[in-house]
């Protein structure tokens, strides 16, 4: 039987990078909370500028005249911090039952270095997946559609092996894997997405959840 390699995107495809920003403003508006300025208002103000197209940090900055709190201060917090993000129920039990079937699996990211870590060791990934097998490209030159993080899945396991890329971006997920030969899958957006997806999404097959992929896979 082929070796089956599932590959699989991070933020937006094995849980919602919403989540994670969540996670950094909650924390942050921890931080520079004070009598003047409740947490709660802190977040919901963030909140509110991100989702109305504002600059969240300079609005919170701004509105509460902070002066501890730099904009550049906040961006470290929100690139550095422990997020509190948790694999939904749906996308655990499709990784254990991958598992259970043999598959290898890996993910291939672009984003930094320790946040993308951050997110990993969060989401508990490595329960699944062997650190060997995580590709964070946090060099823009490398970052999808380069085909060498792709590649370096291909003669890590041979021409043999049977390859899945599993995404959300339409732009840029699956144009590297497709040029090489694997089979590739479109998450498609809930509603819940960063990225706004294009149709057709330029994957071979896509799916509305992510459990339909053990069928998929076979
Ligand atoms: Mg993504």
């Amino acid at each position: 039987m082929c070796k089956k390699v599932v590959v699989f995107d991070l933020d937006d495809t094995l849980y919602k990078e919403i989540d994670f920003l969540k996670s950094a403003y909650r924390h942050i508006a921890s931080l520079v909370s004070n009598a003047n300025a409740p947490e709660e208002a802190v977040y919901e103000l963030m909140l509110n500028t991100y989702q109305t197209g504002g600059n969240a940090f300079e609005e919170t900055v701004r509105q509460f005249g902070f002066r501890l709190y730099s904009v550049q201060w906040m961006l470290c917090v929100y690139r550095h911090h422990k997020p509190k993000i948790t694999l939904d129920e749906n996308t655990w039990q499709t990784l254990e039952q991958l598992k259970a079937n043999g598959v290898t699996m890996g993910i291939i990211s672009d984003g930094r270095l320790q946040q993308q870590w951050n997110k990993i060791e969060a989401l508990e990934l490595m329960k699944f997946v062997d650190k060997k097998n995580i590709v964070i490209n946090d060099i823009e030159d490398r970052f999808k559609p380069d085909r060498r993080s792709f590649r370096f899945f291909m003669d890590k396991f041979g021409k043999e092996a049977d390859y899945w890329y599993i995404g959300d971006n339409t732009a840029k997920d699956f144009v590297a894997p497709n040029s090489l030969g694997w089979t590739t899958v479109c998450l498609l957006d809930d509603g819940r997405n960063i990225h706004r997806q294009t149709m057709p999404t330029g994957a071979n097959m896509d799916v509305r959840h992510i459990n339909e992929i053990p069928k998929i896979i076979g």
